[in-house]
């Protein structure tokens, strides 16, 4: 097959890259790299049948040849990103996901949108099914994100109601790996790089809010499956192992075999209180859950890491 990612070169994005070139396929990985990282698609360069473009998806994009497949998974992700990038963030969403749309119109491709739990906002109920609709503050900090994606899964359902189109909707939960930018901003990034650097961990809030966290490989597994499949309704896909930030903190502290001094910051505005998948579909529809517990997953992120800082 022929694959298209758009936000290849980021960390979901070149994970994805790395299982379809291992499968076999040929991959065509775009990415403008404003949130992205050339580095991790660096070692993919070597294959014919990897192809980078540096390409902004919020604009126009034309492909030559066959394509049967589009991963849509360009935009910042991390809530450090877009607060720092509210416009590109709000147009990748919604004119990116337009132009990804069209493309796999134009090629008769499968297109997967990257959604995402933010599409909940601030939870009233947990664990999130898919069918709940979700409280999103608009005009929030994280409004540019939520709405953006919420958009997204609006003019992906269009396409499939009227096009035809052969649509999926993974709705991604927290997850972490190798490969996460080490200026990320998002909890476990901070967390690994404070204590290498020997830095307080930061704790925004008391540290009793809520988040489960799916290893990389699972959540890739997770979405291949879902490809394969024929369910067009979005998908949540993530660890429902739900614990608080202080209950995190205790598992890296395992890890590392010592107790790490923290401070405690302010709790950033609009920032959820809970969440947790509930992955009954995935479980039923696609014979998915993970496997990877989050010692394991954290272990191979810190060596990660740890590769990375000198
Ligand atoms: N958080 C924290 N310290 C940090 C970074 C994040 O306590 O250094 C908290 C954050 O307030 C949130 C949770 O960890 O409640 C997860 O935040 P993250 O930025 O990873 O992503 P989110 O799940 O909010 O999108």
């Amino acid at each position: 097959m022929r694959i298209v990612v758009s936000g290849g070169a980021g960390f979901l994005g070149s994970h994805l890259c790395e299982r379809f070139l291992n499968e076999g396929h040929e991959v065509i990985c775009i990415d403008n790299l404003l949130t992205g990282d050339r580095n991790n698609v660096a070692p993919f360069l070597k294959s014919s049948k990897f192809q980078f473009l540096e390409l902004d998806v919020s604009k126009q994009v034309l492909l030559d040849g066959p394509i049967d497949s589009i991963l849509h998974f360009a935009s910042p992700a991390s809530p450090v990103d877009y607060a720092r990038l509210p416009i590109p963030t709000l147009k990748v969403g919604a004119l990116g996901t337009h132009n990804m749309l069209g493309l796999a119109k134009a090629h008769r491709a499968k297109f997967l949108l990257a959604s995402t739990s933010e599409v909940y906002g601030d939870p009233l109920v947990s664990p999130q099914k898919e069918s709940y609709w979700g409280n999103v503050n608009p005009i929030g900090p994280r409004g540019v994100y939520d709405e953006a994606k919420r958009f997204a899964e609006a003019i992906t359902m269009a396409y499939h109601r009227e096009h035809n189109l052969d649509t999926r909707i993974v709705r991604i939960f927290n997850t972490y790996g190798p490969r996460m930018k080490l200026s990320d901003g998002r909890l476990i990034p901070n967390m690994l790089v404070q204590h290498i650097r020997g830095e307080l961990l930061t704790i925004y809030g008391d540290g009793k809010q809520t988040r489960s966290f799916c290893y990389v490989d699972d959540l890739v597994e997770g979405i291949v499956r879902l490809m394969k499949s024929d369910h067009s309704d979005p998908m949540n896909i993530g660890n429902p192992e739900e614990r608080t930030i202080l209950d995190f903190i205790r598992v890296l502290e395992e890890i590392v075999g010592k107790k790490m001094p923290v401070a405690y910051k302010p709790l950033p505005t609009d920032d959820p209180k809970v969440r947790c998948p509930d992955i009954a579909k995935a479980r039923t529809l696609l014979g998915w859950e993970p496997r990877v517990p989050l010692k394991d997953g954290l272990q191979r992120t810190f060596e990660d890491f740890r590769s990375r800082i000198h």
